[in-house]
């Protein structure tokens, strides 16, 4: 794939590309595009596209509302399921005010922060998501239902199922766009599925994350059928996570590998897990960040609840995956693909640094099913619960002087204050489960 202005011109030139996509996106994770004509990239490289950045979700007043978008030559990829003749492409691009200044509001810019924050202490970070997601049926009017494409686990016994070739037909288009696949699967739930693709580092992950949600449920649309990353779209069955295996690196190694001790876990290992540990619940808010998250967070469904880590154990918020040496990893499970990937694994690069950097103490791993702990059980060993809810989680943000200084001023007042407009909103509803409870006896 190019990586610089020229090699990307030339590639629009050689697989004639008609149409480039400019994306980036607004603080709650949703893509941003529009295309401009392939024969004005040249000048978007050199000048950027200007966009009325006050119609976007987290930005700015209408009184400062010109931005301009400077495309990342790195993230050019042609879009497969477009035609051939006359092609499509996208490219990611980063946010600045006209004034030429990095505008602070742009999430890649936030997670751009927290990197060289990182750097400063010889780390970089590393990265592989595991993003699970629905796959339902279209409405009659092209609207998006909760409709089944499959029976649950035994997805693979039905081999006329139309839903297998959709997540086929999603592999390839990945795979044209320079994804390496580790795994392709149907998931616990009905109409559910994961594709885990190869880790990398955070910037071009995060970039990979958005581009993966893009491409699933543009594929899925072609094909007739809807894609969710809604955490949670169904009652009484498993929710959609996505699980964030993360590691640093220093000088060329892996900072988390320590061939000397009993679990081969390094001391910075263990102080970015209670880093991880310290700072969850303040930005839960970010990781978890609708307010359907939080009916994914309940017992039963292999998602997590308790601020617990463990080699082994899937119940806890923080497992460590058996692999060692290159491999070895901390996975925080608790995410959502619903996140804006930028803002949450800033937060989550952060909150380790901070547990490096002070030297936290992440305490003994939990290795017992935390499920099956009394409350009691849970005080003594000083187990705290994920937020309830978003408001809970909204309050715990809003007063973290950590998380203000991971997001910036800007970030962090538009994001509490769009999503309280949500929870407000959400709380004075009335909601079907109140009618079947109450109105019949009330
Ligand atoms: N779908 C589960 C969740 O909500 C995760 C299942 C798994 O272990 O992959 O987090
Ligand atoms: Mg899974
Ligand atoms: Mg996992």
């Amino acid at each position: 794939f190019p990586t610089t202005k020229e090699e990307v011109l030339q590639a629009v030139t050689e697989n004639d590309v008609k149409f480039i996509r400019i994306q980036f996106t607004d603080t709650m994770g949703i893509i941003k595009s529009w295309a401009i004509p392939a024969e004005d990239l040249e000048g978007a490289f050199e000048n950027g596209v200007m966009f009325d950045g006050s119609s976007i979700e987290g930005f700015t007043r209408i009184e400062e509302s010109d931005m301009i978008l400077m495309p990342d030559p790195t993230t050019f990829r042609i879009l497969p399921w477009r035609p051939k003749e006359g092609a499509v492409a996208r490219i990611i691009g980063d946010v600045y005010r006209p004034n030429g200044q990095p505008f602070e509001g742009d999430p890649r810019y936030v997670l751009k922060q927290a990197i060289a924050k990182a750097a400063e202490k010889g780390y970089t970070m590393n990265i592989g998501p595991e993003c699970e997601f629905f796959l339902f049926k279209l409405g009659e009017n092209g609207e998006p239902t909760t409709e089944l494409t499959d029976v649950g686990g035994y997805f693979d016994f039905t081999p006329l199922d139309k839903a297998q070739d959709v997540r086929r037909a999603i592999d390839f288009a990945l795979e044209d766009m320079g994804f390496k696949l580790e795994a392709s699967h149907h998931e616990v739930a009905p109409s559910q599925h994961e594709i885990n693709f190869r880790f990398g580092d955070v910037l071009t992950t995060c970039d990979n994350i958005v581009t993966f949600k893009y491409v699933v449920k543009s594929i899925a649309a072609h094909m007739g059928y809807y894609a969710t990353f809604m955490p949670k779209p169904l009652f009484g069955e498993n929710g959609s996570g996505m699980h964030s295996n993360q590691s640093l690196m220093k000088d060329g190694e892996n900072a988390f590998f320590d061939p000397s001790t009993p679990d081969q876990l390094s001391a910075t290992a263990k102080n970015y897990i209670a880093g991880l540990l310290t700072h969850i619940r303040e930005f839960a808010a970010i990781t978890n960040s609708t307010v359907n998250s939080y009916k994914r967070l309940v017992p039963g469904y292999e998602a997590p609840i308790y601020c617990t880590w463990s080699a082994s154990n899937r119940s806890s918020l923080i497992r460590i995956p058996a692999s060692r040496g290159k491999g070895t990893r901390v996975e925080l499970r608790c995410p959502d693909p619903a996140c804006n990937p930028y803002l949450a694994f800033a937060a989550m690069l952060c909150a380790g640094l901070d547990g490096v950097e002070k030297g936290m103490d992440a305490g003994p791993s939990t290795d017992v099913n935390i499920f099956k702990l009394t409350e009691e059980d849970r005080k003594e060993r000083g187990i705290e619960s994920m937020p309830g809810n978003l408001k809970e989680a909204i309050d715990l943000m809003a007063a973290s002087e950590f998380v203000k200084e991971v997001l910036g001023d800007h970030v962090f007042e538009n994001y509490i204050e769009s999503k309280t407009a949500q929870w407000d909103e959400y709380k004075a509803q009335v909601h079907q489960w109140e009618l079947d409870k109450y109105l019949g006896i009330l």
